[in-house]
């Protein structure tokens, strides 16, 4: 019975051992409970007092506690250290980082195989997430909130649980990822069209310049046709100005071809050209036209005399006197020498002897003593006329006058004899002591 009882005493003992042991245990998790619930409390507290402060943007993190982030990744080790560190120095800190803090704490809890502790520590901070912005939530440094709850849900066989935070995790990271893709793809397309736009600008700037070097190429082109025309009126001018010139000297030379160069009447060609001329139109026409021919009496006395120069400005007033009493239709010549003509149109025998008998009366009447000669001077005159005579040239019509002048020089010099008869002219190239005449339409 004494054994029995004794055996009987142990076992109890033993019971009540293992009883005051649980006790103890549960004792002491209550008063860890107590102090943890303290805590979350305090944790929550300061959650919600984050929560209140934050605005719906992305909060800034230290860099401190991004590199803390990084490196909780690697080993435990370099949480402790660089962790209590960083809480020595760093806090109050904002929602975000006291949730990526919780979430170092529960990497270092997972490390060391305290799931119910990484559970707690990433409990506390959910309430968190209402105040941060969604994207960035769904940075991987925020999303391994979800991944830690997942393993350590699934460790306690709480699948359900375990199931729903890796599907937070999933969606995270696939909207991560997807933001990620957007970000690439907007990245590349702006880096396309920053390129493009430097292209744009480029080619742009490439066509300024072939614009400039055009405007350049027309400015240049311009100022050449300017040039160009400025020296081609320049030459337009000088051309001009040398065919003025040209024109001048030719009409010069023309009318010196045609004149005398001592009276400036006009030389024996010209004489018969026109009287050629006339003398057609006039037979053509039936029209009447007479000559005058004159030669000053004794002329080479005159220049022996007073010189040659004095007889030059005598013959010079006899052609001044002469112009007096001719009309402006009237051809006036020197055919050379001392001798002249009168070439009349329309005028017949006796209108050109009264014209002859007027000249050689003034030319008698003239005073020359003005030129130092103080004997008179006169000149004899054959007047022929185309009317009555059958006339057959005009080089025939002053020889007839000339034949005429010759009878005045005969008859004693200063006189005026008519003659329409070509008889007489065939008479006078008869007589032995006249000479043969020299007037030719050469
Ligand atoms: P006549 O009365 O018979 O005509 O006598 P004349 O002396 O006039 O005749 P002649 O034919 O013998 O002489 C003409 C002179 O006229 C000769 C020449 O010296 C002169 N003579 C001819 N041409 C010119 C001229 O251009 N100037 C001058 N000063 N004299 C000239
Ligand atoms: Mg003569
Ligand atoms: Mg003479």
């Amino acid at each position: 019975m004494r054994i029995m009882a004794g055996c009987y005493n142990k076992h109890w003992q033993k019971i009540i051992l293992v009883l005051l042991t649980c006790a103890l245990t549960s004792l002491s998790l209550l008063a860890q409970d107590v102090q943890n619930s303290q805590d979350s409390s305090h944790q929550l507290k300061q959650v919600t007092l984050a929560a209140s402060t934050t605005k719906a943007q992305a909060q800034k993190i230290r860099p401190q506690l991004l590199a803390l982030v990084k490196l909780s990744k690697k080993s435990p080790q370099l949480i402790k250290t660089n962790l209590k560190d960083f809480i020595d120095v760093k806090p109050p800190l904002n929602s975000a980082e006291q949730f990526l803090l919780a979430i170092i704490k529960a990497r270092l809890a997972h490390y060391q195989g305290k799931t119910q502790q990484v559970i707690k520590l990433l409990l506390a901070v959910e309430p968190l997430e209402k105040s941060m912005v969604k994207t960035q939530l769904d940075q991987p440094e925020f999303f391994a909130f979800d991944l830690l709850l997942s393993q350590s849900y699934e460790k306690l066989k709480n699948f359900d649980k375990a199931y729903e935070y890796k599907r937070n995790y999933l969606h995270k990271y696939a909207r991560y990822t997807e933001n990620q893709k957007k970000h690439i793809v907007e990245e590349l397309t702006k880096k396309y069209q920053m390129e493009k736009m430097l292209k744009e600008n480029a080619l742009l700037a490439e066509q300024n310049i072939i614009e400039h070097k055009k405007i350049q190429q027309v400015k240049e082109l311009k100022s050449n046709q300017k040039r160009n025309n400025l020296i081609l009126i320049t030459i337009g001018i000088s051309f001009v100005v040398l065919m003025y010139r040209q024109y001048r000297i030719r009409q010069k030379l023309i009318r010196l071809s045609r004149t005398d160069a001592l009276t400036s009447l006009v030389n024996r060609k010209t004489l018969f050209y026109l009287g050629e001329q006339l003398h057609k139109k006039n037979v053509a026409q039936s029209l009447v036209y007479s000559v005058v021919y004159f030669d000053c009496d004794h002329f080479k006395k005159i220049n022996d005399e007073y010189g040659h120069q004095m007889g030059d400005k005598v013959l010079q007033t006899i052609t001044k006197l002469g112009q007096e009493v001719i009309r402006t239709r009237d051809i006036f010549a020197r055919l050379g020498g001392e001798e002249f003509t009168l070439v009349l149109p329309d005028e017949d025998l006796s209108k050109a002897k009264a014209v002859a008998e007027h000249l050689r009366a003034k030319i008698a009447d003239y005073d020359f003593s003005a030129l130092g000669i103080k004997s008179g001077v006169t000149a004899s005159f054959g007047v022929a006329s185309l009317s009555g005579c059958n006339i057959k040239s005009f080089d025939q019509l002053i020889n007839l006058a000339d034949a005429a002048m010759f009878k005045a020089k005969k008859l004693g010099r200063n006189k005026v004899i008519c003659s329409n008869n070509l008889a007489e002219l065939t008479l006078l190239e008869q007589d032995e002591n006249q000479p043969k005449l020299t007037i030719r339409s050469t």
